[in-house]
């Protein structure tokens, strides 16, 4: 049975009703977070907390975040699983009428649920590469995902696993994940911008990185450089490290095998995930 929590009141999921004046369902007005839980404790908490909080104040939304994350603890413990994915929804709520101005009486909807999840190490991937047809406000974790979803739909149909997104052929993210770029002892990635997600996952792997001995490097990377590059690999929580092997357009990534750095990377992420707080 999956659990879910909806403003403060768990129910198995087939129970859960929200209204269709949501302004969630009408204009994708509300926020996100998705979480993995490894070992009975949620990966980097305080950063997906201050993220949330972020993400809220972005969109002026006024939610106690500590509260939110009380409802996660109840869940969690009411699911039982040790290695979970937890995902946070939290949207302006239901109005009287559809009218894209924040109406002045409305109490937001707050939607926790949780499923069956295991951590486990990503094989070597294929992109496809694209000019970024989203908004430019993608720093905030918005559930107006249309852009993301046609492109990681375009990789799935194309045989691929992620879409790596540029704008003016400088790359920006991919549709779900951060982008890295390795070279030699470097690790390069764009710089954190009202135009990419700054994400968990990369935040992590730049510690680490910095503390495995590679130099970090935040500046913008032209899409071109891509293919002549020793590796590339992206980041998110719930596919931790996945190394892309394959472009397309760009062909093979340098020799098409995992690089040394990339496997030192790997194995720290590996052994942070059952050790952050
Ligand atoms: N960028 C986008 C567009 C994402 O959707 C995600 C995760 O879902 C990320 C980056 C990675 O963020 P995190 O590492 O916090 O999961």
């Amino acid at each position: 049975m999956t659990w879910c929590c909806l403003n403060g009141t768990m129910m198995p999921i087939e129970q859960a009703k929200i209204s269709p004046m949501d302004r969630g369902f009408l204009f994708g007005d509300g926020v996100y977070e998705v979480m993995a839980r490894v070992d009975g404790r949620i990966r980097a908490k305080s950063l997906h907390q201050a993220r949330l909080q972020s993400s809220l104040d972005a969109i002026g939304l006024s939610v106690s975040v500590d509260d939110v994350f009380a409802g996660v603890d109840q869940l969690t413990e009411k699911a039982g699983l040790l290695d979970a994915k937890i995902y946070i929804q939290v949207t302006r709520g239901a109005a009287a009428a559809r009218d894209h101005a924040f109406p002045s009486k409305i109490s937001p909807t707050v939607f926790l649920t949780i499923s069956e999840f295991a951590a486990v190490s990503q094989k070597p991937s294929i992109a496809i590469v694209r000019p970024d047809i989203r908004w430019r406000r993608n720093s905030i974790k918005s559930v107006s995902l249309l852009g993301n979803v046609l492109l990681m739909q375009e990789a799935r149909a194309s045989g691929a696993h992620e879409a790596i997104l540029h704008r003016d052929h400088l790359v920006t993210e991919a549709s779900t994940s951060n982008v890295f770029v390795i070279r030699g002892q470097s690790l390069m990635t764009p710089p954190l911008s009202d135009l990419i997600l700054p994400g968990i996952t990369r935040h992590l792997v730049i510690e680490m990185a910095s503390q495995i001995g590679l130099n970090v490097i935040e500046e913008p990377i032209h899409v071109d450089s891509l293919p002549d590059a020793d590796g590339v690999f992206v980041s998110s929580s719930t596919r931790g490290l996945m190394p892309i092997v394959e472009l397309d357009p760009g062909g093979q990534v340098g020799n098409g095998q995992l690089t040394q750095a990339f496997m030192a990377l790997q194995a720290a992420y590996d052994e942070r995930l059952h050790h952050h707080e």
